[in-house]
């Protein structure tokens, strides 16, 4: 490799990355994507997708224990996990070849190995300074601890959770956002006593308050132990498992402490400080047009203050690069965006909660409507419970839109359709939806807020 130069050069291959380099060749520009580890990033190799394939194996062992009630004979064995896991590195390792494929196909050039920003307009990669007339920054996220917490051990993070080569028969979850609600749902799935340890008083705070507790609802069914409102004080471990002490007095023994609090930005040592870039806590500050004070460089995905999610970074890549063509792309606010628990039951929301409709229009200005699953049809062919609730300005715009129960993740699509295009019950009630789907839940929901409810009171 020698020195090379480029219209736009991107600095870290994950989801942010990669989606701003494949824009960016589309319109015309050349465009280099440097990473020192593994195109596709935490989403592909340590994120979205292995969660998701044993979010799935875990549905798969649920099914075969319930085959009875649908008169179908099944029973579940055991856990291979061994070949659990292969299930999920194949995966990977497939989506992994089509990235790489995806890039080479769009005439991305791909630099392996750390670049460390040098100036506005050049990264420094080994002995070689790769030029860029922009520069956009996209390393990505680390699994964070607690002062004083350190990981090792039988002291994991979700890293080492998809890694494990057992079924733990205890594990303790300090966090119970969603990578900690997610973990829960798996290991109990799997068979694992699960007690989830969350400071705030209810699991996925940044919920819809009647949503969270619906989830604790079904988690105190699923046999998942939570603890809320309790901080952690310390925890200490020997050959056999941890114990963790809590604030409160209490201890929890497990084979395992996931710590699922948070996730820090990647950006120490790269060099951003030094040529100039206004930082907050280790988060690069871009304006809403994801610029950083220094002209030519711009900043996306989970480095960038807000919502931390895969979908968020592609979002972010796309714009950037019709940003630089002068595109003039539409900015989503991050509260617009579509969030997703993948836990069981599952959890899908966009834009506001009712207490925020109601703090920004004014609490008599904003009507809401919870359509309860049970009223659905394909929900009870499935046998999940669960709400569609919809949050709208009177004489307005839906505004907000969450959703607990199985597969709700499927929903969200046409949610975040109808918030994003401000579009009102009244427009969205005239139109069809199949039936029987659980897409008749948002429907139904957009009926009753209309005026007109079928099958609802
Ligand atoms: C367990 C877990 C589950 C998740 N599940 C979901 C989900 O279901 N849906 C969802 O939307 N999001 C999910 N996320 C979040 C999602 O993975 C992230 O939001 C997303 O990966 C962020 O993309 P990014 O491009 O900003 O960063 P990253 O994906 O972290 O990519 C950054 C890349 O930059 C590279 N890099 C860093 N520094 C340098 C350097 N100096 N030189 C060269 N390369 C560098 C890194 O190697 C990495 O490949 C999950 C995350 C975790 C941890």
């Amino acid at each position: 490799m020698a020195d090379q130069q480029f219209d736009i050069v991107v600095l870290g291959g994950g989801s942010a990355g990669y989606a701003a380099a494949i824009r960016a060749t589309q319109l015309g520009f050349s465009a280099a994507v440097i990473e020192k580890d593994k195109l596709g990033g935490t989403c592909l190799h340590r994120g979205c997708v292995p969660t998701k394939a044993l979010l799935h194996a875990a549905e798969i062992a649920d099914v075969a224990r319930e085959g009875e009630h649908y008169g179908i004979n099944t029973s579940l064995d055991g856990i291979d996990v061994a070949r659990v896991n292969a299930f999920r590195e194949n995966l990977v390792a497939g989506k992994f070849k089509g990235l790489q494929g995806l890039l080479k196909a769009n005439k991305i050039t791909v630099i392996a190995g750390e670049g460390k920003l040098t100036s506005p307009t050049t990264v420094q990669v080994g002995g070689d300074t790769i030029t860029g007339k922009h520069i956009v920054l996209a390393t990505g996220s680390y699994s964070r601890t607690l002062p004083g917490l350190e990981i090792g051990g039988r002291v994991i993070t979700s890293e080492h959770a998809l890694e494990l080569q057992e079924v733990p028969q205890r594990v303790a979850i300090l966090g119970g956002g969603v990578i900690g609600v997610e973990f829960a749902s798996v290991w109990r799935s799997f068979g694992a006593e699960v007690t989830i340890i969350e400071g705030l008083p209810h699991l996925v705070p940044n919920e819809e308050e009647s949503v969270s507790k619906q989830l604790e609802r079904a988690f105190r069914k699923r046999g998942i132990d939570f603890k809320l409102g309790v901080r952690f004080k310390s925890v200490s471990q020997d050959a056999n498992g941890v114990t963790v002490s809590l604030e409160d007095g209490a201890t929890v023994s497990a084979d395992y402490l996931l710590v699922a609090v948070g996730r820090g930005p990647v950006t120490q040592g790269l060099g951003f400080e030094e040529v100039g870039i206004e930082m907050d806590r280790g988060f690069v500050l871009a304006n809403e047009r994801l610029a950083t004070n220094v002209p030519g460089v711009y900043a996306i995905g989970d480095i960038v203050p807000g919502l931390q999610l895969a979908h968020r970074g592609y979002q972010q890549g796309i714009f950037v690069a019709e940003e630089i063509a002068g595109l003039n792309p539409v900015v989503v606010e991050d509260v617009n965006i579509p969030k997703v628990t993948y836990c069981d039951p599952e959890i899908a929301s966009v834009g506001l909660t009712e207490a925020k409709a109601r703090e920004k229009f004014g609490a008599e200005n904003v009507t809401s409507y919870e359509y309860n699953l049970a009223g659905n049809a394909k929900s009870s062919i499935l046998g999940t419970a669960g709400t569609v609730k919809a949050v709208r300005v009177n004489d307005g715009p839906v505004v907000g839109v969450h959703m607990i129960g199985a597969r709700m993740s499927e929903l969200v699509g046409e949610a975040q359709l109808i918030v994003n295009w401000e579009a009102h019950p009244e427009d969205v009630a005239p139109l069809v939806h199949g039936h029987p789907t659980q897409n008749e839940t948002i429907g139904e929901t957009m009926l009753k807020l209309a005026g007109k409810p079928l099958h609802a009171i």
